[in-house]
């Protein structure tokens, strides 16, 4: 029986940043994950010599100092990971039915580029990206200390983003181009909080940034980290059950029924399957338990990963989000990872395209590798639908391919164990805040929560979750203080 002072279910991005702050902080960790490789979303794989990231695209807040640059910088992580900063004139291509938008990097650049192309919005868009940016400065060190919520700014949790944009925008083509990258957060007009809205919006004009390398550079440098701290990290270890006696957590114990023992867990899982294997004598509400479970999750994305003939597709840096028409494929992401050998050459690209449940909902009893003729057929058919998509934009794609590769939510669900294979996880709702916005203490003592679900999604949100998931085991002034010191 092994003994730490927390043990950490799920090895995903949170599961393995709350083990590094913890580690570093002197804690005894032990990250318990149930796929071979570490990482959940963040993990790549290869195919004729070709690093593909499964999930990744790109990530903001990377530019010197903003908020992302400096909490890897805290991990130590910083310089072990290679990135490519993303075309400061036009990181986001937004292409419409009619029209066609290049979104500069930069809250200044940005406003004036919407001025430029909405010039009888000119007097509201100031407005509009002040609301941006005190919402997006709410991912900076400083508002750790407010925790889940800071209570000045809870308009930007209640109030949808749809309604805070149409409020002040009068043009319907400036909402449109707003929401052109609603597929990066699944916005929902209505539902989805301003607040989400703004600090992926926000965070990207602070740097956005592509990883060369894949992204399972960055679960390589955390986990190296967390060893050289003295942690664990355990791969092809499910947790089947969180142990509960004397009212708090005890432990884990394993599928293959090891009893890992600690005060502390900390579940990086999805909320269902948390209270799934936590043990039933837990005195937790079951109003507040299945409050959490019943709530919606967001939308799946169908994947293609395209390993391109090499010197025939030209290496692009910047992103493509296209909504055209109303057929079954019509909003999609184009993106490229950049390319290993830094030639101008695109070796890796990747279109997402949002798709319903119910469109896979007939072999949800089946498993990887293993679904039938006739889900292989569905995905080629997808893939084609896809690629004559992006066809109008990119007429040479379909002669530069060499080779395809699909995920479903299906292919999600069965290696992080997320609802229906949901992007990214519990959809926030500005209609619920309190219980779409999770907190990180639990009522169980012992037992805390970490990831997408709980609060925002991404690099940037699953890493803000991470720190105030350790801020209420080490507290919050503690841990801003360390930061500073550090980055
Ligand atoms: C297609 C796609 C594209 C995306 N693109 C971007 C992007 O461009 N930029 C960006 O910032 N974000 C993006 N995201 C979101 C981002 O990937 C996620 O928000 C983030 O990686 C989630 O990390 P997590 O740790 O919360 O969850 P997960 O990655 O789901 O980790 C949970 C972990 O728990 C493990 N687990 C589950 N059950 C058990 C158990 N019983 N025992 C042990 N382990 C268990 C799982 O195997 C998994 O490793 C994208 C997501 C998707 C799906």
């Amino acid at each position: 029986m092994s003994k730490h002072d927390v043990i950490i279910a799920g090895g995903g991005l949170g599961g393995l940043e709350t083990a590094l702050v913890l580690s570093k902080e002197g804690m005894n960790v032990c990250v318990l994950e149930r796929c071979k490789q570490a990482g959940g979303l963040l993990q790549s794989f290869r195919r004729h010599n070709k690093i593909m990231d499964t999930s990744i695209h790109y990530v903001g807040s990377m530019d010197k100092g903003e908020a992302l640059d400096r909490y890897f910088r805290y991990f130590g992580i910083a310089d072990e990971i290679d990135t490519v900063r993303l075309d400061q004139n036009c990181y986001d291509n937004i292409i419409l039915d009619d029209s066609r938008y290049s979104f500069p990097m930069g809250l200044e650049n940005f406003e004036e580029y919407l001025k430029s192309r909405f010039p009888s919005e000119r007097r509201v868009i100031p407005v509009y990206c002040k609301y941006i940016r005190e919402a997006g400065m709410l991912s900076d060190l400083e508002n750790l200390k407010n925790g889940l919520f800071n209570m000045d700014y809870m308009d930007y949790y209640t109030v949808s983003a749809s309604d805070i944009i149409r409020d002040n925008i009068k043009d319907p083509a400036l909402f449109d181009a707003l929401w052109g990258t609603s597929l990066l957060y699944a916005g929902i007009e209505k539902i989805t909080p301003f607040y989400i809205h703004a600090i992926t919006l926000y965070s990207n004009l602070k740097g956005a940034y592509r990883f060369r390398g894949g992204t399972k550079s960055i679960t390589d440098a955390l986990i190296g980290k967390i060893e050289q701290n003295g942690g664990t990290v355990m791969r092809g270890t499910e947790v089947a059950r969180i142990v509960v006696g004397d009212d708090r957590t005890k432990g884990v114990v394993t599928a293959d029924g090891t009893y890992f023992e600690s005060d502390s867990v900390i579940s990086d899982i999805h909320p269902i399957e948390t209270f799934r294997i936590l043990d039933k004598s837990a005195r937790l509400k079951p109003s507040f338990i299945s409050r959490i479970t019943s709530e919606d999750n967001t939308y799946g994305l169908f994947c293609l990963y395209l390993t391109m003939k090499p010197g025939s597709f030209r290496y692009i840096n910047q992103n493509f989000f296209i909504r055209k028409g109303n057929k079954r494929v019509n909003y999609v992401l184009l993106s490229m990872q950049p390319p290993a050998d830094g030639g101008e050459f695109a070796e890796v690209v990747t279109i997402v395209t949002p798709i319903p449940y119910s469109a896979i909902e007939m072999w949800s009893d089946t498993h990887i590798g293993d679904r039938g003729a006739e889900y292989i057929d569905y995905k080629e058919r997808m893939s084609e639908e896809i690629l004559d998509f992006v066809s109008d934009d990119f007429p040479d794609i379909k002669s530069a391919v060499d080779h395809k590769y699909t995920a479903t939510p299906l292919t999600f669900r069965d290696y992080t164990k997320t609802p229906q294979g949901s992007a990214y996880g519990i959809q926030k709702n500005c209609n619920k805040p309190y219980s779409t916005f999770i907190a990180g203490r639990t009522k169980l003592p012992g037992l805390f929560l970490t990831g997408q679900n709980i609060n925002v999604h991404g690099v940037l949100g699953v890493t803000i979750t991470s720190l105030l998931t350790c801020a209420d085991l080490l507290g919050s002034d503690y841990l801003i203080n360390r930061i500073k010191e550090k980055a």
